[in-house]
């Protein structure tokens, strides 16, 4: 069903499926996309403060009459509020514009400069229990390296721009070493990829009775991943739940890792000018 979760480390359950809001900056389109999510029973939304929209989501779960406990919120802390202090600010910002006490999830949005100060920060929000789990985004093997060989707590999550022409292998088998749950971030390929005419993906789709997308979200869901697909149409947000009634096989994986190409439509975590 599309309640179903996996448990990350420190014992917490995330929802496999939740709303990804990036870029809805309209705030009707938002509270009416919310309302539809959660009426076809999405319990998982991911904002970041750099949205700009976590007030509209706020709104958005207030009108859906949805009791708090029942949703799995998550954030991130933006690049200029790295640090120790000021990402203690941000978090309670954040808190204040969703409209609750706790969150979720709280992320590292980029490994920008800082980025060990601001883990100190999120381990010491979660051993006060002001967020249930912590963890990174955008985050290479060589960051997640840097927070082990300092003994800090590891990241329970790492968000990362993921779709079949980029699959992101090497970091995903790292991340299944080292009990760090996969999300995938642009799971559709935010719409810049051809992934939807492909002949593999139709073939399967055909055979399924399922939409070019829906075959790309089981496929990350085969892979253990934690999916967060946007969409601001009822329609297509509902389209985008129903992917827990059907399965790939293992030749079917397979045939699906012939679409990776390796590109990145997102920015290079390692790109340090844009992380300033
Ligand atoms: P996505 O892969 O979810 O693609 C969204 C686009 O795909 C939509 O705008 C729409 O055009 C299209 N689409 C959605 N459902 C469809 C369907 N059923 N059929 C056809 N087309 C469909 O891209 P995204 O929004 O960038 O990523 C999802 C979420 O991931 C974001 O909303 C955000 O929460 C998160 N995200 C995080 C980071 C990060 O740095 N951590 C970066 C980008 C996005």
């Amino acid at each position: 069903p599309l309640t179903e979760s996996i448990t990350l480390y420190n014992g917490v359950e995330i929802p496999k499926l939740g709303l990804g809001v990036f870029l809805m900056k309209d705030e009707e389109e938002l509270v009416e996309a919310v309302k539809a999510a959660v009426e076809v029973g999405y319990r998982h939304f991911d904002t970041a403060k750099i949205y700009g929209n976590e007030e509209y989501l706020a709104r958005g779960l207030k009108e859906s009459g949805i009791s708090r406990e029942e949703i799995f919120l998550t954030s991130k802390v933006w690049n200029y509020d790295l640090g120790y202090e000021q990402t203690k600010i941000a978090f309670q910002e954040t808190l204040d514009r969703l409209d609750t006490d706790y969150l979720d999830l709280y992320l590292i949005h980029w490994a920008a400069p800082k980025y060990a100060e601001s883990w100190k920060a999120l381990i010491e929000l979660y051993e006060e229990g002001r967020v249930r789990a912590i963890g990174v985004s955008n985050f290479q093997i060589h960051h997640l390296e840097d927070l082990k060989n300092q003994e800090l707590m590891q990241p329970m999550i790492n968000q990362i721009e993921t779709h079949p022409e980029f699959p992101q292998n090497e970091l995903h088998e790292y991340m299944k070493e080292n009990g760090i749950v996969h999300e995938a971030w642009g799971p559709l390929g935010q719409g810049k990829t051809d992934l939807f005419q492909q002949p593999v993906i139709l073939g399967l789709a055909d055979k399924y009775g399922k939409t070019p997308a829906q075959i790309i979200l089981r496929w990350h869901l085969e892979r253990g991943e934690v999916i967060i697909p946007k969409s601001v149409r009822a329609s297509r947000i509902q389209e985008n739940s129903e992917v827990f009634d059907f399965s790939l096989t293992s030749n079917e994986m397979e045939l699906m890792e012939t679409l990776n190409t390796g590109t990145r439509y997102g920015s290079d975590p390692d790109d340090q000018e844009r992380l300033k």
